[in-house]
């Protein structure tokens, strides 16, 4: 598939996109009277609404063009500018599989898009013959396949995933937030070759950044100039672009992080699984890993009178327990609690 145009809404083909101060005059050597900025203090303009520089760096590190990436307030913005990209509102459909990230739904929910949902099977994998399912229905526009997963931890084979891609006629994002824990490849590498493929990765979870809120979409050309059409202008803030431009000066310190997680994620799973309250650990290619619990509302309520806070997902997948690697000693005291229970 190589023309995306005729899955996008006419009114985004149409539209004026609205043109900022800093969109129309860039360069930092002049007198500004443009922005009704305050000409004093430190913060007092706004920020650069392309990003350009923090753009360099990231292009620099994934080997990736400037011009196939968007960065958004977060994965979480991306997510939604896609919705408004190519559904429309109370027509249009989206897929996704469950269990999986609460978001898709959100913000399907919030742009009146149905969002159909496919349950994993048992081994929380794509169902066999899933792909071959889809291709009929003209109202659905995206499907969402977050790998590694969120809750399970898990990813997906990367031949079910390309078949998807090369069947589906629509648009396929792949949310790699946690892809920095695992040891498979990004699907940024077949990027050139699927001009329906978008990829997202953040800065909140490796990148150890979630207050900053600096989300990546990469995709074709034609995709990201849409996304950048239609985003809020000033949609990072200086401080967070700076935040993420000091990260990228230690790319050294990252990795000792994701191998710190890893090896905790490991260390982590196999404690869990000698504790009598745990009936099984699931395992994982993040920084958290699902366990399934005698009974998950009641080991929750103890770890929180604890003050040990994870994340109950029982209505989800039943008994089971969403749990972050922390430090050392974070892990050792979830440890030492939930072998109390
Ligand atoms: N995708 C997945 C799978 C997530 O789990 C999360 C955050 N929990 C996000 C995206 C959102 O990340 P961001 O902080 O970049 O908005």
């Amino acid at each position: 598939m190589n023309d995306i145009k005729y899955l996008v809404r006419k009114n985004i083909l149409s539209m004026i996109p609205y043109s900022s101060a800093r969109d129309e005059f860039t360069g930092d050597d002049a007198v500004f009277l443009d922005a009704n900025e305050n000409p004093y203090g430190t913060l007092n303009r706004y920020p650069d609404p392309q990003q350009k520089i923090l753009k360099k760096e990231i292009s620099n590190l994934k080997g990736i063009a400037e011009s196939n990436i968007f960065l958004g307030n977060g994965s979480d913005e991306a997510i939604d500018i896609l919705f408004r990209v190519f559904c429309i509102p109370g027509k249009d459909q989206a897929l996704t599989f469950s269990p999986g990230y609460g978001m898709y739904r959100a913000c399907a929910s919030v742009n009146d898009v149905e969002m159909i949902t496919v349950p994993l099977d048992d081994n929380f994998n794509i169902p066999e013959g899933f792909d071959f399912e889809v291709t009929g229905n003209v109202s659905l526009k995206i499907i969402i396949i977050c790998s590694p997963n969120n809750p399970t931890g898990n990813t997906f084979p990367e031949d079910r995933i390309i078949s998807i891609i090369e069947k589906f006629r629509g648009i396929v994002i792949v949310d790699e937030a946690y892809n920095d824990f695992s040891a498979k490849q990004s699907f940024l590498s077949v990027l050139r070759r699927y001009p329906n493929l978008v990829v997202l990765q953040t800065f909140s979870k490796a990148w150890g950044l979630a207050a900053a809120r600096i989300g990546m979409a990469f995709a074709g050309e034609e995709i990201i100039s849409l996304m950048n059409k239609i985003k809020q202008p000033y949609n990072i803030s200086t401080i967070n672009q700076q935040a993420a431009l000091n990260a990228l000066k230690d790319k050294e310190r990252v990795h000792q992080i994701i191998s710190e997680l890893t090896e905790g994620r490991e260390e982590l799973a196999s404690k869990l699984a000698g504790v009598k309250c745990v009936r099984k650990v699931f395992p994982s290619e993040a920084n958290f890993i699902l366990a399934e619990v005698t009974d998950a509302d009641s080991v929750y309520e103890r770890l929180t009178d604890k003050k040990i806070i994870v994340r109950n997902r029982n209505a989800a997948v039943k008994n089971c327990l969403r749990i972050t690697v922390g430090t050392p000693d974070e892990n050792k005291r979830l440890i030492e609690e939930l072998q109390k229970i």
